[in-house]
């Protein structure tokens, strides 16, 4: 019986990564190692699923993820299990997990991995993305991390050519200052005009009601207190420091007092980096010296930033610079007859071992077939090898632009085929 229409369907917001894309993927996951490694990262790598309690716990009941995203699994004995939604609380349970507060300080991680999230798939979101990331968890709380971080995802979007970044950044305060601002935001909103939506995050996530996106939100959200004014000493020395580094690194800045990121862990320093002309960050991040002390580990530092691989995609796509396939291989071999296709493959290996990028097309005997495959391709060698050259165990090289072609004895055709590369 044939499968169902749907069953031969990747599932919904979940894609393939097709041959075409790989230039892409391969790009994204060597400007990830070469930042890792530049910048004295680790690479980690934790597993998609883990309990469903880390992010409960630590991203927040309120929060989107945990309300209505993650994709639950009930394990036969019953564990509660999910995919991750998220990589920043799966990289400080490791941490935790493995002791790493014991070895020097900070310890700076990076990540490379898909993550769940069921949301309604539209541009730029869909349910199972990438991300990668870099978190520097332990040592001081100090704002030089914070600007470093920044700078790393900055610099990860530069190098895969995203062209007019805009960083956004907010602080959000810390236990002493954000209630006394929570506050104020929930008595402004009261007795305001505001969303469904917005109306029960008040009660819930107040700082969510900076998020929203609905037209009837909008004046009461550019009315709304700014947390900036409500910071406490500390924390505005902290975010002073973390602008200063900015502006010492020469990156530029606009402080936006709606960016909140919806996850309770944060704290501090929150921003979020986009490309001119699209409303969806490529990427975002924040210090969260909360979150080892939510997982029940000692109050621990730490900051890091993770980028949106798809949505890198869709941005190069939209300013059109997307990343282009592999350069063909030029050189195109050909046989004729059963002895020389006989002999073909351990030649073609020969080339290879030797470091000659070759194309052939075996499974086709004609040599007008074969001309045509190399012709498809754009090779600009072919090497013919034929009844005759087999027993004089030579091989043509031809020039398939200019026609000129020349016979070689195969002892040292590779070297010879190289010289003209
Ligand atoms: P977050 O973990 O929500 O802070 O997201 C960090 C980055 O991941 C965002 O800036 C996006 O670039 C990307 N991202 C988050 N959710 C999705 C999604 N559903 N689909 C594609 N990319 C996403």
């Amino acid at each position: 019986m044939a499968l169902s229409k749907k069953a031969l369907q990747s599932v919904k917001g979940m894609h393939d990564i097709l041959p075409k894309d790989q230039p892409l993927w391969e790009k994204l996951r060597k400007v990830t190692r070469e930042l890792g490694e530049q910048y004295n990262f680790e690479r980690i790598d934790t597993p998609i699923v883990e309990p469903m309690a880390l992010f409960e716990r630590t991203v927040g009941e309120a929060s989107d993820i945990v309300e209505k995203q993650m994709y639950v699994l009930k394990t036969k004995d019953d564990d509660s299990l999910v995919l991750r939604p998220e990589a920043t609380a799966s990289v400080a349970r490791a941490y935790v997990e493995h002791g790493m507060a014991h070895v020097p300080q900070p310890v700076k991680l990076y990540y490379f991995g898909p993550l769940y999230r069921h949301e309604q798939p539209q541009e730029g979101r869909v349910r199972q993305f990438h991300q990668a990331g870099f978190e520097i968890i332990g040592g001081e709380s100090d704002p030089v991390y914070d600007a470093q971080i920044v700078a790393m995802a900055y610099r990860f979007l530069e190098e895969m050519k995203v062209a007019k970044l805009e960083i956004r950044i907010n602080s959000i305060g810390c236990k002493q200052c954000r209630p006394i601002y929570r506050k104020k935001l929930v008595d402004y909103y009261k007795s305001r005009p505001s969303c469904k939506t917005c109306k029960r995050r008040i009660l819930v996530n107040p700082l969510r009601v900076l998020d929203c996106k609905e037209k009837e939100c909008e004046v009461t959200k550019a009315g709304a207190p700014a947390m900036i004014d409500s910071l406490c000493t500390l924390c505005r020395g902290h975010f002073k420091l973390v602008l200063e580094y900015l502006d010492e690194l020469g990156l530029s800045y606009m402080l936006d007092n709606h960016l909140v990121r919806g996850l309770d862990y944060y704290s501090r320093t929150v921003f979020e980096i986009f490309a001119e002309g699209w409303d969806a960050a490529l990427a975002g991040g924040g210090r969260y010296d909360y979150l080892l002390e939510l997982m029940g580990a000692k109050a621990t530092p730490a900051v890091g930033c993770a980028v949106g691989l798809e949505r890198v995609g869709v941005a190069l796509t939209k300013q059109g610079t997307a990343v282009t396939a592999k350069p063909k291989p030029r050189v195109h071999f050909i046989h004729i007859g059963d002895l020389a296709k006989k002999k073909s493959l351990s030649l073609i290996e020969a080339l290879r071992r030797g470091g000659v990028h070759v194309e052939e097309s075996l499974g086709k005997d004609s040599l007008k077939g074969q001309l045509a495959a190399a012709d498809k391709n754009g090779a600009e060698l072919a090497l013919i090898f034929g009844q005759m050259e087999a027993f004089e165990e030579s091989i043509i090289i031809r020039d398939l632009k200019t026609g000129a072609q020349e016979t070689v004895l195969l002892v040292k055709f590779v070297e010879a085929v190289k010289k003209r590369l």
